[in-house]
């Protein structure tokens, strides 16, 4: 039995006539930038998370590099990043001239650790960014809290969190304002990349709808220096039509990471994902731990299963912030789970029985450890 760790046909055989009544409706519109079908999907976003806004752009890293400049955040001013996730957040903020300030994460759930954040607040922060990483929100109560009592802006990646409540309130509403993605594998992916800003803030959204289009609303006439940051008619009618199916794929998901917790506890050094009382996660990824993840990893493709590690390498380590000369050992905690995490095959087209099977893989794999020991 194959188990592919993504595979995008599965989600078109199910939605085929949906899909291709969105791409018939742009062709023949005529329209294929900032016209109706944008207009629409921005609405029916922004009712789904409850925002007041959503402002379609072109991808994730945009969608927050568009707030930090909208917020004129800027050279000298710090902004607060999960030191582990992924780099596009920390790019946002590198691309806007401002400084990323890594916080460690709560060991249990992975994202950002509210008791460590005021810490790392400085005169100059402006904004806090934490990840809803994996498809779980990050403590947004305790962030929120904090960030009030130090009058700073909290922008949400909610990139991996579609669908995802905290205390009942959904992943995109849970701050000022949150940057999402709509990249092909997220859970509401488009067929390329796109993303948006979602906002209750009236001026916020005002703005980024300038600076999303070389900073003007009303053509040739440039309010901002903005960039050339949209979500095109096409990728917005896809989204149209994916977006009512996106709570019976997340609760598909949930099934399945069901499967897992069952089989999966007790197994070996295994260990499984944690989920607040106050959480409801979407499963972007299924993220287990373990010391044996190299040797684990191979067996399972040997079985023909695909795995993926979020993230092997932290963005601190990464060749690309060298400049910033973070060394190993900066943040053990980012440095510890780049070493040990390991994603296993999770999404809404994976029959129950791939998961079982993924399951038996992983018993066989420790049980042939205890017999070399
Ligand atoms: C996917 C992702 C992004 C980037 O989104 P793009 O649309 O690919 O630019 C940012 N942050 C997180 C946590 C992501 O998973």
């Amino acid at each position: 039995m194959k188990v592919p760790i993504l595979d995008l046909k599965p989600a078109y055989a199910e939605l085929r006539a949906e899909l291709d009544a969105a791409y018939h409706r742009v062709m023949e519109s005529g329209w294929v930038l900032l016209a109706k079908e944008l207009e629409s999907f921005e609405a029916e976003y922004a009712t789904s998370v409850g925002a007041k806004h959503c402002v379609g752009v072109a991808n994730g890293l945009e969608a927050m590099q568009l707030v930090l400049m909208a917020l004129g955040v800027g050279p000298g001013d710090e902004v607060i990043v999960p030191s582990h996730g992924y780099i596009a957040t920390w790019l946002a903020v590198t691309h806007v001239g401002a400084k990323p300030v890594p916080v460690e994460p709560d060991p249990q759930t992975y994202n950002l650790d509210p008791n460590r954040l005021a810490a790392a607040i400085t005169p100059r922060t402006k904004v806090i960014l934490p990840i809803h990483l994996y498809g779980q929100t990050a403590d947004m109560e305790a962030i929120n809290a904090i960030a009030a009592a130090r009058g700073l802006f909290v922008l949400e990646d909610a990139a991996q969190s579609h669908g995802a409540l905290c205390r009942g309130r959904a992943a995109g509403a849970l701050g000022h304002a949150a940057g999402v993605s709509f990249y092909p594998s997220k859970n509401l992916g488009a067929l390329a990349d796109a993303g948006a800003v979602t906002t209750s803030d009236d001026q916020l959204a005002d703005k980024l709808r300038h600076l999303r289009n070389y900073g003007s609303k009303v053509r040739y006439h440039h309010e901002y220096l903005g960039l050339n940051s949209r979500l095109s008619e096409l990728q917005a009618a896809f989204l149209r039509a994916k977006l009512p199916h996106l709570p019976a794929w997340n609760a598909r998901r949930a099934l399945l990471a069901g499967r897992y917790f069952t089989q999966l506890r007790g197994v070996g050094d295994l260990v499984l994902p944690t989920v607040p009382a106050w959480a409801a996660p979407v499963w972007h990824l299924f993220v287990i731990r373990t010391a044996h993840r190299e040797a684990l990893q191979a067996h399972l493709a040997s079985r023909d299963i695909g795995t993926q590690i979020h993230y092997p390498i932290p963005p601190h380590l990464s060749s690309a912030y060298a400049f910033a000369g973070w060394k190993p050992g900066a943040f053990p905690l980012a440095e510890k789970f780049a070493h040990e995490v390991l994603s296993l095959p999770i999404g809404p087209h994976h029959p129950p029985a791939q998961i079982d099977h993924v399951c038996l893989a992983i018993g066989e794999f420790f049980a042939g450890l205890r017999q070399t020991a």
